[in-house]
């Protein structure tokens, strides 16, 4: 059964290994280069950043080309991977279940969270390793009441250098990063092509056939899987005369800096322990995005600014266009949440002895889902109906709601479901 799978981040890469595991023959098709981690020293950049000279946050894309950054509203920047492993090579490596919405539409992952957690076997960054400015932060969420925990990760302790720098890839291979499932469908036979941005979906008698690339080339297949995330899905599916919804959500993050001279927190895995709210997290993270571009964050050193961030389960109304480009803001509700979670942020901070002056880092996400979210009647097939035959979609698209929380696990286990449906339904012809 020729299968084309579109990216290979977190939902791709998770199907690709499933079908190919069961005898389909598998292509994937993947938009960007193969990753190569940012391997730079980044204190040469220290002293052109406190006079303004790095510019804004699209230079960062200069340097490291595989993080894709654009503004989707004068106040956001979204963020995703354009490369092989996709988002999950810039990811801090945290794995937990997220399930906002899934319940009203009557979908259970547990099967998959067990079956992909008892794979990857996240762990804790052992809290006597932290920065003391990460303990002491924990204690003060602790005694406000907040129960914070120490975050599940898919980092390998003994390969980690607490180097801080997880967002601009993992040189030393001690992230997770969905590549490993990527390889081991390569290693069973997948045939894997980098630099291939796939434009639209072929349809013939209104079922879809193939996938048209930029540059013109056709490939046909029995089967067509998208899983190029909140945004690739959604302008592939446009550009195709489908639709897609607009829905997106991004999850916001919003870090609030203060000043602990020597803190260091940069020396440490990001994210080292997290609390939940009702819809949103608090999370100790020193933001490079706003460190290094955000004229706001100039005056103080790398060493001595200290983060906790703020992620919110936004509203979800975001569009995607056929060129790519999102429309996406803060909207009044969810900067009145941000201001509420961002006060909480602040007396964690000043009870671990962190002053001022607070500042706000720049809003960005990179969580992008709910493009073409599941309804209660799509969960059987796992598939929209109307979705054309001979296509699904497997990645964060699929999630009506946004998480306020990491999603990778959620965007594997929603792949895992699709793929063996897909296998259900083409089992008698493998
Ligand atoms: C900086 C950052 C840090 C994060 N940290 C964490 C974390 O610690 N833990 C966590 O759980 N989540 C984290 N996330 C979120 C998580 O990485 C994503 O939610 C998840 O990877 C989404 O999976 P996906 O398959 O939907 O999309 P992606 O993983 O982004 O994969 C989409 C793939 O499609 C490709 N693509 C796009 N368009 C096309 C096209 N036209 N043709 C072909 N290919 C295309 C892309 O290059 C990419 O490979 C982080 C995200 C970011 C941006």
């Amino acid at each position: 059964m020729k299968t084309i799978v579109v990216g290979s981040g977190a939902g791709g890469a998770t199907v690709a290994r499933e079908l190919q595991s069961r005898g389909f023959d598998v292509l994937i098709l993947e938009a960007g280069p193969p990753f190569k981690p940012f391997t730079r020293h980044i204190s040469w950049a220290e002293p052109l950043r406190r006079f303004g000279l790095l510019g804004g946050e699209g230079t960062f894309k200069h340097f490291f080309p595989s993080m894709d950054i654009q503004r989707s509203s004068r106040e956001l920047i979204l963020v995703r991977g354009l490369t092989t492993g996709g988002s999950t090579v810039l990811s801090c490596g945290n794995l937990v279940r997220a399930d906002q919405g899934l319940e009203e539409i009557g979908l259970d992952l547990t099967p998959e969270y067990d079956e992909l957690e008892g794979e990857l076997n996240p762990t804790i960054i052992p809290p006597g390793t932290w920065r003391p400015v990460t303990q002491d932060m924990f204690q003060s969420a602790e005694n406000l009441g907040l129960n914070p925990k120490p975050t599940p990760k898919v980092v390998n302790k003994d390969k980690c250098n607490y180097c801080g720098l997880c967002e601009l890839g993992c040189s030393r291979g001690a992230r997770w990063d969905s590549r490993k499932f990527l390889n081991e469908a390569v290693r069973n036979g997948a045939i894997l092509k980098s630099r291939s941005p796939v434009e639209k979906v072929i349809i013939e008698k209104g079922r879809v056939t193939g996938v048209v690339t930029r540059d013109s080339k056709q490939y046909h297949a029995d089967v067509v899987v998208l899983s190029a995330g909140g945004i690739g899905t959604a302008q592939i599916l446009k550009n195709s005369g489908l639709k897609a919804e607009d829905h997106l959500w991004v999850d916001i993050v919003l870090t609030l800096g203060g000043v602990l001279p020597g803190a260091r927190q940069l020396e440490e895995p990001p994210m080292a322990w997290y609390t939940q709210q009702e819809d949103y997290i608090l999370s100790p993270y020193p933001d490079i995005l706003s460190h290094y571009f955000h004229k706001p964050w100039r005056k103080v050193p790398i060493q001595d600014r200290v983060g906790l961030m703020v992620k919110l389960a936004d509203v979800e109304e975001g569009a995607v266009y056929e060129d790519g480009r999102v429309d996406k803001s803060l909207t009044d509700h969810d900067q009145q949440r941000l201001d509420r979670a961002i006060s909480q942020a602040q007396e964690v901070m000043e009870g671990a002895g962190i002053s001022g002056p607070f500042v706000r880092g720049v809003p960005n996400g990179g969580h992008l889902g709910g493009t073409v979210p599941l309804k209660k009647e799509d969960v059987p097939d796992m598939k929209p109906s109307w979705l054309p035959d001979g296509l699904w979609v497997a990645d964060l698209s699929l999630a009506p709601h946004s998480q306020g929380l990491p999603t990778i696990l959620l965007t594997a286990a929603l792949a895992l479901r699709v793929a063996r449906n897909i296998h259900r339904n083409f089992d008698d012809r493998i």
